[in-house]
């Protein structure tokens, strides 16, 4: 049959021309990429001789062949294979999402950063690493226990590839790379050893290479040689296990090549026998954050055998940042991923690995605080939804939670504790406010009491605080409290709670006027001791949404019940005295309907909420300043 030519997606395309013009130095990664192919095909086949039997046990192996005079390295697996369906969609097309954004992060980099494996592996988009150093790259693949024929894909990279049908006797896939003249260091056998002994010495499957042995006879002879140790990574001593290789096998899991943070080791005994190897990963991948983040899970292995990469109930979602391995000595070999689902043993392992994470990370905030502080800044949010979704631990991640707060410094964190260990001995409530940034917090009117009193307040900034602030209640026998509601009573002296209620007898009919004419907007004009700068605020009634919250919804395009908010006035504040002259010179005088706007106007601003009519708000500002000029 002749070959067809087809050509490649413009994706695909412009992704080509990347690798083969990437300046980037590290070519070597172009074989792990490939040999991290092979193993994968090689786990799906192998689970699928244990579970549907429709594919017969092999010796599973990666072999590699280099020729020289060809100029060519050939990766063989005797894995799951393709049809010619599968190889026209994972190899001409990348029907992946983040293709574009790998593109443009990569056009970023210049195409030479040190980062380029760690995107290559984050966008999977490993088998075109190739092309980094080939010419050409003849791809052959026979679909395993399936009656179809083989198939060869070749292509140059250039702007198309062939496809045809080919034979091919056994099972699995053969990559042959052409090499560039500049790439013929990967005709040696020292260097195709040394990168394999580098990032995949801790692949199950035999990599093997033949090499020529000339005895004292000056004879050749081939041998066999397995360059990877196959030492499951996890079943070592924690001791044993160098810094490198946990770069390697984090950079196996993870496919990005960042580095962790922390790993975390466990072996369990007893009931529930397994044994661990987690990640605590230094940064998200790229697009951890975005809602089409497909969550993994840790690797699951029975007994050292590869059952599936996407095992979601071995940790709790709020803890969908770690990358790692299980490997359980009490699933049967044969487990289906459907049976997988409702296994209770699994609920077993996930009680004690996240027991054991939250562990690390309590000892590692503190024993490695600044370590901590990173790891919170990148992954806190996600953490913090434990407080809400695991009730059990809820105590647990309450004290790994840190907040900023108006005490500490831009970008420095507080622990619950650390906040109530701070305590005036007269405050009996932890204060929190919550907010888009630190920068709008920071000027809220709401916060002059608490910083008159010496009282400091948390700033909750993450979107997610306040959903999570729904379960906390209490930290410490001490009950939260929002900073900028009704019903804060900070300063109950009897002298402050006079001076309030001599206001309030003084400017009564004042008050009644400005609340006649704000009465569509606010539930209520009243004075307050929360303000020591300001003339007024807004806060909200106990149990209404906070200004924030209303903000968020209103932006979702969520229907927002009309919540009634209290205008608070600052009665010490010359604004109020100047307004009762008015008032008293005449209680109909144009400008106090005026003034009442400006003033709900002016806490709207303050607090960083919209005006509803910022045209009649400028309009009444330029006929104030006109007559404050004017006299
Ligand atoms: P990734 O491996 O991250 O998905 P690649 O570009 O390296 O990205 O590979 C694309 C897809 O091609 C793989 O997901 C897999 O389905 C298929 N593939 C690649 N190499 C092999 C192989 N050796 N055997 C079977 N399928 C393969």
């Amino acid at each position: 049959m002749a070959g067809q030519t087809k050509k490649f997606k413009t994706e695909v395309q412009h992704l080509l021309d990347l690798m083969i013009h990437s300046l980037y130095s590290n070519k070597d990664i172009f074989l792990r990429e490939l040999i991290a192919n092979a193993t994968d095909a090689i786990d799906k086949a192998r689970f699928e001789s244990l579970t549907t039997k429709h594919i017969a046990q092999e010796d599973w192996a990666i072999k590699l062949t280099i020729d020289k005079d060809q100029k060519t390295i050939r990766i063989s697996d005797n894995g799951i294979g393709m049809t010619k369906d599968e190889v026209v969609d994972n190899i001409g097309t990348i029907a992946k999402s983040g293709t574009k954004a790998f593109i443009k992060a990569m056009e970023e980099q210049n195409a030479s950063s040190s980062d380029i494996p760690e995107l290559i592996g984050q966008f999977g988009v490993g088998f075109y690493s190739s092309f980094m150093v080939a010419e050409k790259v003849v791809l052959t693949t026979k679909k395993a226990g399936e009656d179809t024929p083989a198939i060869r894909w070749s292509s140059d990279g250039k702007s198309s590839y062939t496809i045809d049908e080919t034979e091919k006797d056994s099972q699995g896939t053969d990559v042959v790379v052409y090499l560039k003249e500049d790439a013929a260091q990967y005709l040696e056998n020292w260097k195709v050893s040394e990168i394999v002994r580098k990032y995949s010495d801790f692949i199950e499957y035999p990599i093997t290479l033949p090499y020529v042995k000339t005895n004292e006879e000056k004879t050749e002879t081939v041998e066999i040689q397995t360059l990877n140790s196959q030492k499951a990574i996890w079943l070592k001593k924690a001791s044993e296990i160098t810094e490198d290789e946990h770069k390697s096998f984090f950079a196996h899991l993870s496919h990005h090549g960042g580095e962790p943070l922390k790993s975390i080791q466990i072996s369990a005994e007893g009931t529930t026998e397994f044994k661990a190897l987690i990640y605590i990963p230094e940064k998200p991948p790229y697009n951890f954050f975005m809602p089409d983040f497909q969550k993994k899970g840790l690797q699951l292995y029975v007994r050292r055998v590869f059952i599936t990469d996407e095992c979601k109930d071995l940790i709790p979602d709020y803890m969908r940042f770690l990358n790692g391995v299980v490997d359980s000595s009490d699933l049967p070999l044969n487990v289906s991923r459907e049976i997988l689902q409702e296994n209770p043993l699994l609920k077993k392992i996930q009680k004690n690995v996240t027991l054991k994470v939250l562990s690390a990370l309590k000892k590692m905030k503190e024993k490695e605080p600044e370590k901590y502080l990173n790891f919170f800044k990148e992954f806190g949010k996600v953490l913090k939804e434990g407080i809400h979704l695991d009730f059990a631990n809820q105590e647990k991640i309450k004290d790994l939670a840190l907040y900023e707060s108006m005490n500490t410094e831009p970008g420095k964190m507080i622990s619950l504790k650390e906040y109530v260990d701070a305590m005036a001995p007269s405050q009996k409530e932890i204060f929190y406010i919550t907010g888009e940034s630190r920068k709008a917090l920071e000027n809220s009117p709401a916060l002059e009491v608490f910083r008159s009193k010496g009282y400091d307040v948390l700033y909750m900034i993450d979107p997610i605080d306040e959903w999570v602030m729904q379960s906390m209640q209490q930290y410490a026998k001490k009950h939260f409290k929002t900073a900028d509601k009704g019903d804060v009573e900070l300063d109950e002296s009897e002298a402050s709670k006079e001076k309030i209620e001599k206001a309030k007898e003084a400017h009564k009919n004042l008050l009644e006027c400005l609340q006649n004419q704000l009465s569509s907007h606010i539930k209520e004009v009243r004075f307050t001791n929360r303000l020591t700068d300001s003339a007024c605020c807004l806060v909200a009634d106990e149990g209404a949404l906070s200004s924030h919250m209303e903000r968020m919804f209103k932006a979702m395009n969520q229907e927002v019940p009309e919540s009634q908010r209290i205008l608070e006035l600052n009665p010490a504040h010359p604004l109020v005295e100047a307004m009762q002259s008015v008032y008293d010179q005449d209680a109909n005088a144009p400008e106090l309907p005026k003034y009442a706007r400006l003033l709900f106007d002016q806490a709207l601003l303050t607090e960083g909420s919209p005006i509803p009519d910022p045209l009649a708000f400028s309009k009444n500002i330029a006929e104030l300043m006109v007559k404050a000029i004017k006299k």
